[in-house]
């Protein structure tokens, strides 16, 4: 029976382990899909505090990893296939084992979403992506596109005119939602074309099997044309990670995790931090900071059970 089991290594999951571990909690860490969550798959980080040069996204993780290790949070690779909370005992079938543990912090985070068209899911990977930082260098001194309008778009778009000879920002309005620093910014860079009012509605590809153009619709005329590409980088936001809770751990309507009172869930000794719980910040420093809270919240609860 573990103390503290916690689900993800993004900023809310390694923050909870650092603090938990210096808490002599000894820490179970799992290591899901993508370690290190979000922040391995950007570039250059310039709003955490602390970093006024910015920092890299991967080797703040690093960091972060590094000193949760130090103070004693034991890592495990693995998935989460199904969770039980039975007689007060949260349990967890990793990889087909079952875990043991009297606090849970779910700091799962989330997924990029993507359009939903027809071949999406096999596409990816030849010619459809939703991460610059990970395919943009395959792709030099050819034309691509970003759909999307939130900071996301802008940043995989600024990102992606180091290599792209031209790059298609396509937004289905006619203004983007990203704070005006980064929309000034993709917007001002010679490389990115705007192309406003309009949805990607098929994807085509070419006798490999690779894209090779986009359908689009104008979304005020209707009228229909086709961009030729290499590839589409989606970055139209993201769905939280639950799916081992579902129907287990109270969830809004759009399937983030509930908090009430602090990071509590409904269930007594299991907590949330992070994207998993917040379609609202969804910053890495907020997710930092709910995993701080979520670690001294299930310390305090496992103290008023005479547990620690
Ligand atoms: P977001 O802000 O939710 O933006 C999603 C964008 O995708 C919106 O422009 C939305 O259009 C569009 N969209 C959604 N569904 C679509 C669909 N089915 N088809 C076409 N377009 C669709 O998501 P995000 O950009 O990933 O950002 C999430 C959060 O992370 C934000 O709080 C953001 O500030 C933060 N973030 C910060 C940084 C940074 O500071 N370095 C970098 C990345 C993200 P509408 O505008 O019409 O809704």
């Amino acid at each position: 029976m573990e103390n503290v089991i916690i689900v993800g290594t993004g900023c809310a999951g390694l923050t909870a382990a650092i603090y938990t571990a210096r808490a002599n909690l000894s820490p179970l860490v799992l290591e899901g899909r993508q370690p290190g969550g979000q922040l391995t798959t950007t570039t250059a980080v310039e709003n955490f505090p602390g970093f006024p040069d910015g920092v890299d996204g991967p080797e703040l993780i690093m960091r972060m990893h590094a000193q949760a290790g130090k103070f004693g949070a034991r890592f495990q690779y693995g998935t989460v296939e199904e969770f039980e909370h039975v007689g007060g005992v949260n349990r967890l079938r990793v990889d087909g084992a079952w875990l043991e543990t009297k606090a849970l912090i779910i700091a799962s985070g989330a997924s990029p979403r993507y359009i939903g068209l027809d071949r999406e899911k096999e596409l990816i990977g030849h010619g459809l992506t939703s991460c610059a930082t990970c395919d943009g260098a395959f792709y030099r001194n050819v034309p691509v596109c970003v759909v999307g309008g939130g900071d996301s778009a802008c940043e995989e778009a600024t990102f992606l005119t180091r290599f792209a000879s031209k790059v298609y920002l396509i937004h289905r309005r006619d203004s983007l939602r990203a704070s005006k620093i980064m929309a000034d910014r993709v917007l001002a860079n010679p490389k990115v074309e705007p192309v406003w009012d309009s949805a990607v509605t098929a994807y085509l590809t070419d006798a490999d099997g690779e894209v090779r153009a986009v359908k689009l619709k104008n979304l005020q005329t209707g009228a229909e044309s086709e961009l030729e590409l290499k590839c589409v980088f989606v970055a139209i936001g993201h769905e939280p990670n639950t799916q081992a809770f579902r129907g287990k751990v109270d969830t809004d309507e759009a399937g983030y995790l509930k908090q009430s009172g602090g990071t509590h869930t409904n269930l007594p000794g299991v907590f949330a931090a992070g994207d998993v719980a917040d379609h609202v910040y969804r910053q890495a420093i907020t997710a930092a900071g709910q995993g701080c809270a979520a670690a001294i919240d299930a310390e305090r609860w496992l103290t008023a059970q005479g547990e620690s």
